[in-house]
């Protein structure tokens, strides 16, 4: 992970290290526990106000500080390049040329009322200049074609958010396989490349199977969601050799609005400044179910509007950011003598990185 990461001319990656940094993918993101197996065998007979009662419950005991993960062992090699060599560490940045971090917006479809709101919340993205991905339930409620050929026509993303959402994906490898054959005929049908996960439960080996481009199932860190814990990294990775994982790496509004009972962006605003000193990816998840309620709609504007005001920001669909990330992996740094070039197919939008750049507000986000 580390040699995919930095995409160095430099040799820095160490085999112990890189185990060390897939344990923790595979301890944060492992399949749904025991324990939120039951809940979700339990749910249909508790009622919602109760659900959210006992989440909401749960969620004040919670400590919501930004946990620090992958990025602390990533820089680790690097920090002793440099030191033992006693040259700076050149790299491919992150994102395309102008760009210092990236965002993708996302919707997930809930219900029948939700689906009712896609293009007014669609509006919403336009007016703001954002094209988001909206993810649908394949078989949970009625499906308007014309409704997904006009997002595509207006150069949205359609996703898939499971067949049925009821917390069962992942229950028997069965269930699993049969729901896959289900989702990949939507696939196609919808020419959706991407998954996210129903309540984003996952079992990482079920999703490094997965046939899809990208998936985005693995919060970076969030305890107070149905399956607490995540990937411990802000920035995309390869999940298997298929599928670039884009990890959720913003509260989704139904955890900010319904569990923690926020009023206002400030949560958003604050992990957005994080993210973007270490210039990695802002995942957002919004429902159309839920951000009509209250001043909801408001707050969102809201946060729409400061993304906008940052002009070195990349705001792209998800398969732009995985096709990205797969482009400057298969692409290589060379040193020509008279200084660094890239090499492959990211070659024309790509700029070379140096460490000595960034090591200040790396240090600044991993240490305060
Ligand atoms: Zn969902």
């Amino acid at each position: 992970m580390i040699a995919h990461f930095w995409k160095s001319a430099a040799d820095i990656a160490s085999a112990n290290d890189d185990a060390d940094i897939r344990d923790m993918i595979e301890d944060g993101g492992s399949g749904a526990g025991s324990l939120e197996n039951f809940f979700y065998f339990l749910k249909p007979a508790i009622p919602r106000r109760l659900q959210i009662y006992l989440r909401r419950k749960r969620a004040r005991g919670i400590d919501r500080s930004i946990r620090r993960g992958i990025e602390v062992l990533l820089c680790k090699p690097v920090i002793e390049h440099v030191r033992s060599s006693g040259n700076d560490l050149s790299f491919i940045w992150f994102w395309p040329q102008g760009y210092d971090l990236a965002c993708v917006i996302t919707h997930d479809v809930e219900s029948a009322r939700g689906f009712r709101q896609v293009l007014r919340l669609a509006e919403i993205d336009e007016d703001h200049g954002f094209r988001s991905a909206f993810n649908f339930v394949c078989e949970k409620y009625p499906i308007d074609d014309g409704v997904i050929k006009e997002l595509k026509d207006r150069a949205f993303e359609i996703g898939i958010h499971g067949v049925k959402h009821d917390g069962k994906l992942f229950l028997s490898e069965k269930i699993f396989k049969e729901r896959l054959g289900i989702m990949e005929r939507y696939a196609r049908e919808w020419q959706a490349v991407g998954f996210r996960s129903p309540s984003l439960l996952r079992d990482t080996k079920a999703l490094r199977s997965l046939p899809f481009e990208w998936d985005s199932s693995m919060p970076d860190w969030d305890q107070c969601g149905p399956h607490p814990g995540g990937c411990l990294t802000v920035f995309p990775f390869f999940l298997s050799a298929r599928t670039v994982e884009l990890p959720v790496t913003m509260m989704q509004d139904h955890t900010v609005f319904e569990i923690l009972e926020e009023k206002d962006d400030a949560i958003w605003k604050d992990k957005y400044a994080y993210i973007s000193r270490l210039g990695g990816l802002v995942n957002l998840i919004v429902h159309p179910d839920y951000i009509f309620e209250h001043n909801r709609l408001d707050v969102y504007r809201r946060f729409l509007e400061h993304l906008r005001s940052q002009d070195r920001l990349w705001s792209a669909t998800p398969c732009e950011i995985s096709r990205w990330w797969r482009e400057r992996d298969q692409s290589s740094l060379a040193d020509t003598g008279r200084g660094f070039a890239v090499h492959g197919p990211a070659a024309g939008r790509a700029s070379v990185a140096a460490w000595s750049r960034i090591a200040e507000n790396w240090t600044r986000a991993l240490l305060s």
